[in-house]
């Protein structure tokens, strides 16, 4: 019986792992430069939090959410990182020893949906998260920072779409806007839409489904039904932005498909068309009434996730500079004993050192220092090891000499720190 991976879900091999820590490297340090601090939240939470947090009605919570049943607790994998960072914020009262919490995160999520290139079942996201600022400033250095991070990556042909969807006072108005607006269009609707009129219109102008989106198309703007304070807050972003002179697109029609957002929406999207259709590399937002709603003081809150198996579809190859590898071939159990520790102290010197225990020819050990691009090869053969010497080959110069057993691992690091080039990343600088 083989066995495969669960559909939608991805093996990560080695051979793929520099550039994803590569990204992950980059995510750090780019938010750790803003201030902020990571934190680790369980996989799984309870069903509830997800329901309460993005809405019983959204997709992701009714359709493509992971949930089960043990000792008679409903669970869920995560689908997303806000909520349960937000539970733990309020869990440990934190914003009791902090007036403004700066948190990211990054891990796995998972979602039962249809996957194609760039949508799976179980990805990767990282994110951020601003509790106890609301003020405009504030998003707009968020966006300034993911703006940064994949300008650090060599990711280009973006588009950095926000909108504002305001608070409870403009939402409720707006939704009554759009009941009016929709009621008598609804024959024209898909079935799924035409049940969100009454209930939820909001979500049609989300639709993807060609009939949603031909009769949003004249739908009045929420823009044009602000509340005084929401617009107050959307003009002071734009004019944050301004100030970065960062390009950007107001797209009245972005509204993510969660209920917890209020005001500033956004979403960097790429334009390179490497990836089709799922092309939202980032989206994030604003969430003010979420740590109140999950039992928390009323504090408003700002964050943002992004998919990293998508990111990694646009990121351009950087030159990978593996750490030099120095490759052990001993004959005979004696030299295999010796080997073990000459590879300990190497290590301990910083070199990668790679043992070969398993009994082979000297042709073969060295076949295989060749084929793994070894730099280096520690020969311990009977004659070696007769003389208490080392046959110390450099694989690149094609060179050989032999050097005393003790002194061997030193004299390796030591010729390998001299002729080491700086790594480089993607701004060609050290990483
Ligand atoms: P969301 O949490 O839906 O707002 O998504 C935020 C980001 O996560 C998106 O812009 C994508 O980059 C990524 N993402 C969301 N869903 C998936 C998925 N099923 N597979 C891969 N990436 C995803």
């Amino acid at each position: 019986m083989r066995f495969r991976a669960v559909k939608g879900m991805n093996d990560i091999l080695p051979d793929e792992m520099q550039r994803w820590h590569r990204l992950e490297r980059a995510f750090r340090r780019t938010v750790e430069l803003y201030g902020y601090q990571e934190v680790r939240v369980p996989i799984v939470e309870s069903t509830d939090l997800f329901v309460r947090s993005m809405g019983e009605s959204t997709d992701v919570v009714s359709k493509e959410m992971y949930s089960f049943d043990r000792h008679s607790e409903s669970l869920a994998l995560r689908p997303e990182g806000t909520a349960g960072v937000v539970r733990a914020y309020v869990e440990h009262s934190t914003h009791a020893h902090e007036p403004v919490t700066r948190w990211y995160y990054l891990g796995p999520m998972f979602r039962a949906e249809r996957p194609q290139r760039g949508r799976y079942r179980q990805f990767y996201q990282a994110g951020c998260e601003l509790l106890g600022d609301g003020g405009p400033a504030s998003d707009a250095e968020m966006i300034e920072m993911l703006c940064e991070f994949l300008r650090r990556l060599g990711i280009g042909e973006l588009e950095v779409r926000v909108n504002c969807m305001g608070g409870p006072e403009t939402r409720e108005r707006y939704r009554q806007v759009l009941v009016d607006y929709f009621r008598p269009r609804a024959a024209a609707l898909s079935g799924h839409a035409r049940e969100r009129v009454e209930r939820n219109p909001l979500r049609i102008l989300d639709s993807k489904d060609p009939r949603d989106i031909e009769a949003s198309r004249e739908a009045p703007r929420l823009l044009d039904h602000l509340a005084e304070s929401d617009r107050e807050h959307w003009l002071g972003l734009r004019s944050a932005l301004d100030a970065f002179g960062m390009p950007y697109v107001v797209d009245p029609l972005l509204v993510r498909g969660l209920d917890y957002y209020t005001r500033t929406l956004f979403e960097v999207c790429s334009t390179s068309g490497a990836i089709g259709s799922q092309n939202a590399l980032i989206g994030g937002g604003r969430y003010d009434t979420l740590v109140a709603q999950l039992g928390g003081p009323a504090t408003p809150a700002i964050g943002f996730a992004m998919g990293l198996e998508r990111l990694l579809l646009v990121m351009p190859d950087a030159v990978e500079v593996a750490p030099p590898l120095c490759f052990i071939a001993p004959v005979g159990p004696q030299a295999v004993r010796f080997g073990l520790l000459l590879a300990r102290e190497l290590r301990s010197l910083g070199v990668r050192a790679e043992l070969d225990a398993r009994g082979r020819s000297m042709k073969a050990m060295l076949r295989r220092a060749d084929s793994m691009r070894a730099r280096m090869c520690m020969v311990l053969g009977d004659a070696e090891l007769a003389r208490s010497v080392v046959a110390v080959k450099d694989l690149e110069r094609h060179t050989q000499q032999d050097v005393a057993a003790d002194q061997a691992a030193r004299f390796v690091a030591e010729l390998l720190e001299r002729s080491e080039d700086p790594p480089t990343d993607a701004q060609g600088g050290r990483p």
